[in-house]
């Protein structure tokens, strides 16, 4: 037998082979892994799904000691241990949800040397009882994940994480990781100010995925266009589509079902047995579209997705990311493809109005929408605007709608002018609001039993906007939405002016559009790695 403090594998690759069962490292991992084996200090850059656990966990099997890891998440952090363990690795860790009986077991095995891997929520490192505990054991390496929790400036500041900054003062000697799918330049210097780590080697990876081809149509039926997109993919493509509800899911995926496509339903309101069953489908049959929640994926290691398909708005470009990131694993070309509407914008502008929250949790929200929404919008490269979003620049990819087929856009100025003041009109002369829909027929001069009952076809606007089709207006609207340039307000999600609306009144303000076509870029997905 091994005495008890001295490391389970001799290599990293030995590790990697025995424990995870992967042939190889991916991308940075074996540079990160070499750094800090050595003894180095690193801070690590790489998006969601790259393989982060592997930088640490793996020194930690290979270095002498226990690796302590540091992670927000407990769910998470409940997870990793698991499959670890299951993976005859010595695991374990101390947060809120263990007996005190528990944690003295813990805490008895690290001291005791008994130890590969020891997760800690970071509000027990700023406890001075939690630092004597590790300074009674040996420490083999200390990550700090989500280390862009160190920022203030940042979506996810956590003033516990501040007190990390004093660990390498603690224990010299041990090398440190910091670890982000964040990449601002800002967030990435405050990193490394921080938790003083002025002597750590950088890594950061590409967040580019060159064989995802990223495809944002107007939506006018989602479930019809979500067809005609499965449609032209090639024939037993395996593809996620997400929705935002689980009604929407079980109906989308019946739907597809009918047309004669092999989709099946996923989301946590169905029993534990069918959703075993159905992501085990997924992931051993081929050809299987699953219609999911966005519940699904944590976790889902399948090389061969096609397609991912969003018909609902996804809340932030993170998740947006996330998601889209699950197609074409396997460098193969893969496409994201989205349907976004009017709707949409409306639904999660009021969604955030509507939530709990202080207002910084609202403002927040809102921009992390707002920067949804520019993606959706853009008339430059997708890939570019994704990239740039996380902080990384890139020419046009030649590899999305919008460098395929580049959009038109036109001078909406006049048409916003109309929709506004007759918005301003209604609101002053008559104290009333109204929805889209209405709007639209003002504006082009038809007569429902809503607009004569108000006498609407009084407006001085009245049948202005005929030149645009009920489409046009609705895409009109969408983007001054997306823009903040109309709000929604009041239960009913009528349309309500901004303060940035009166630049576009006077005329000072431009309003280039973008010109929606749809069943953009019908050219052929491409490999490109
Ligand atoms: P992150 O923390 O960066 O989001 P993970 O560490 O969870 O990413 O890894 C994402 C997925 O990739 C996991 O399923 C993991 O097992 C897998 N993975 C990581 N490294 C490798 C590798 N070298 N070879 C094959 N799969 C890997
Ligand atoms: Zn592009």
């Amino acid at each position: 037998g091994r005495a008890s403090r001295q490391p389970q594998y001799s290599s990293a690759l030995e590790a990697l082979h025995t424990v995870y069962g992967y042939d190889a490292f991916r991308g940075d991992q074996a540079a990160i892994i070499d750094q800090v084996v050595e003894g180095g200090d690193a801070v690590v850059l790489m998006p969601t799904g790259g393989g982060k656990s592997l930088c640490y966990q793996v020194p930690a099997l290979v270095r002498e000691g226990t690796g302590l890891v540091v992670s927000p998440l407990i769910a998470l952090m409940q997870d990793q241990v698991d499959a670890l363990r299951a993976n005859g690795v010595r695991a374990a860790y101390l947060n809120s949800t263990l007996t005190a009986p528990e944690r003295v077991e813990v805490e008895r095995q690290y001291v005791a040397g008994e130890l590969d891997l020891l997760y800690v929520a970071p509000e027990r490192l700023s406890l001075q009882t939690t630092r004597d505990l590790l300074a009674r054991g040996t420490l083999s390496v200390i990550a700090i994940d989500e280390a862009h929790c160190v920022s203030q400036w940042g979506h996810d500041f956590r003033p516990d994480y501040l007190a990390l900054g004093d660990l390498g003062e603690q224990f010299p000697g041990v090398p440190r990781l910091a670890l982000t799918a964040t990449a601002t330049r800002e967030t990435h210097r405050e990193i490394t100010e921080r938790l003083r780590m002025p002597s750590a080697q950088h890594f950061v990876s590409s967040f580019d995925r060159p064989n995802i081809q990223y495809r944002i149509d107007p939506k006018v039926d989602a479930r019809k266009q979500l067809l005609s997109f499965i449609r032209s993919q090639p024939a037993g493509s395996a593809g996620i589509v997400y929705a935002l509800s689980r009604k929407s899911v079980d109906q989308t995926a019946q739907f597809l079902a009918k047309q004669g496509i092999d989709a099946i339903a996923y989301h946590a309101g169905l029993d534990a047995e069918v959703r075993a069953a159905h992501q085990s489908r997924f992931l051993r049959e081929d050809g299987v579209v699953v219609v999911a929640t966005i519940a699904f994926g944590m976790g889902i290691d399948k090389p061969d997705v096609r397609f991912v398909a969003h018909i609902d708005l996804p809340k932030s470009v993170e998740g947006y990311y996330q998601e889209t990131g699950r197609a074409g694993r396997d460098g193969e070309p893969a496409v994201a493809w989205m349907a976004y509407g009017l709707g949409d914008v409306v639904q999660q502008r009021r969604m955030i109005q509507q939530s709990d929250g202080d207002r910084l949790f609202q403002a927040r929200k809102q921009q992390h929408l707002d920067a949804m929404l520019a993606l959706c919008e853009t008339v430059v490269c997708r890939r570019q605007n994704l990239l740039a979003y996380f902080g990384q620049e890139s020419a046009p990819c030649g590899n999305c709608d919008t460098c395929l087929t580049p959009p038109e856009t036109w001078d909406g100025l006049v048409a916003a002018q109309k929709l506004m003041s007759t918005i301003v009109r209604l609101q002053r002369e008559r104290n009333q609001s109204f929805g889209a829909g209405h709007l639209i027929d003002i504006l082009r001069g038809k007569e429902t039993e809503r607009t004569r009952r108000f006498g609407h076809d009084q407006l001085s606007t009245w049948g202005l906007g005929q030149d645009l089709s009920e489409q046009d207006w609705r895409s009109v609207i969408r983007q001054l939405l997306a823009r903040s340039l109309l709000a929604p307000q009041g239960e009913w999600n009528t349309l309500a002016v901004t303060e940035s609306s009166a630049g576009v009144l006077r005329g000072d303000t431009p309003v280039p559009l973008r010109k929606d076509t749809i069943g953009r870029a019908d050219k052929p997905a491409r490999a490109r790695k």
